[in-house]
């Protein structure tokens, strides 16, 4: 057998027998979708989070999207979030025709910066142009400072979705993301890079039933079959089911939450794995001139993402010499992000460079190694050691 030479990647999912039995017994069965294994799956994850509620999508873009809608974001409103994030955390807001802005983040856990939310709202304040939802991204599974965006909800009156994409698994104050203590809704992610996958999936988290109905019913074309939720009608005109709201085709299939329901059960597991590779390249690149993730007392991280940050110095190597290198030796790590308002369909909507300094220093110098449960010890030596090789 030849030797094949793979690609080690930044992440990837982690596929055990049981998971293909799951999959293979709905296949089996009368339901593909619509049918109870999507339920199951989304008590599971309510309880496993200690929610009330959870609604299962076919997307975490998806869940951000029916998030809006349910928190009636419209054309006149703002949006806030963290411009170090995947575009679907503010793209949720213009599919609803609202208004975008990003606050930059905070250089050392490079999630969004309470100082500069704090120093922006007071200034909406006196425009008139305070936001109705903020979005803060939980980046690399290191929770927000919840506590206190809380507090600015509740002193600017503005409702919160934590994009939890990177972090379920991970807690904050010695709680699981997904428990809602400091929001109106979470969502999560299941692509496939995420911590566990349903090939694509989402669901959206919340303690209100209202919020979890309204999410119900745009996911799938604002119909209920919810007596309690139709409007009254004569006798003769009773159907199963009313159209009350124009929704849209974001359901997951059977298929789906039967991997997703599989891999929970790995959850922790695969977080454990995660921390122990994260605490080895804490141990072993201490000594190279590169920023390990700070992680802040408060967190639990799930770390969905390990990025080291090589700081730009007149001898040193620069972030695209430490890249090429890693990408010539068949390590294939990645950027996350470039600020969203850098690209180019943000940039028609008038965002210029230099807009958030702190996301755009981070975005030159940060490099997401690969972390991810099944990469092996000698995977990660090998990293290392490219690494000691490029920076020492
Ligand atoms: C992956 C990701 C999303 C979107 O997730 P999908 O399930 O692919 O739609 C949203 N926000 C963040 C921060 C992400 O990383």
């Amino acid at each position: 057998m030849g030797v094949v030479n793979i690609m080690i990647q930044y992440g990837r999912q982690d596929i055990n027998q049981a998971d293909i039995d799951a999959v293979v017994t709905v296949l089996r069965s009368d339901y593909l979708t619509q049918g109870a294994t999507v339920p199951r799956f989304e008590i599971n994850m309510a309880s496993y989070c200690r929610v009330q509620h959870a609604v299962a999508v076919n997307s975490a873009t998806s869940a951000l999207h029916i998030a809006c809608l349910a928190l009636d974001l419209g054309p006149s409103d703002w949006l806030w979030t963290s411009p170090s994030t995947f575009v679907a955390s503010s793209n949720c807001a213009l599919f609803c025709g609202a208004k975008v802005d990003f606050v930059d983040i905070d250089p050392h856990t490079y999630n969004i910066s309470i100082e500069h939310l704090s120093n922006k709202l007071a200034r909406a304040e006196k425009d008139g142009t305070l936001p109705k939802i903020v979005v803060p991204v939980h980046l690399c599974g290191q929770s927000c400072d919840m506590a206190a965006i809380d507090l600015l909800s509740k002193q600017y009156g503005f409702k919160v979705i934590e994009d939890a994409a990177h972090a379920i698994g991970g807690k904050y104050k010695g709680e699981l993301i997904g428990g809602c203590r400091y929001s109106d809704i979470t969502i999560f992610s299941f692509h496939p890079v995420k911590i566990i996958t349903t090939g694509e999936g989402g669901m959206a988290l919340t303690n209100n039933q209202v919020l979890a109905e309204r999410m119900q019913r745009y996911r799938s074309h604002g119909i209920t079959s919810e007596t309690s939720q139709m409007q009254a009608r004569p006798l003769d005109e009773i159907w199963n089911y009313q159209q009350v709201s124009l929704g849209y085709n974001y359901r997951m299939t059977d298929i789906q939450a039967a991997l997703g329901l599989s891999q929970m059960e790995r959850l922790d597991e695969f977080v454990g794995k995660r921390h122990i590779i994260a605490q080895r390249y804490n141990e072993e690149l201490a000594s190279l001139p590169l920023k390990i993730p700070w992680q802040h007392p408060d967190t639990y991280s799930s770390y969905h993402l390990y990025p080291i940050r090589i700081t730009l110095g007149e001898d040193k190597k620069t972030q695209r010499q430490v890249y090429d290198t890693l990408q010539f030796e068949g390590v294939n790590v990645n950027l996350h992000y470039i600020p969203v308002y850098r690209q180019p369909y943000y940039e028609m909507l008038g965002f210029k460079m230099g807009y958030c300094p702190a996301a755009e220093q981070y975005h030159k110098e940060s490099l997401s190694i690969p972390i991810y449960p099944t990469l092996t010890d000698s995977e990660q030596r090998k990293v290392i050691h490219i690494l000691h090789e490029a920076l020492a």
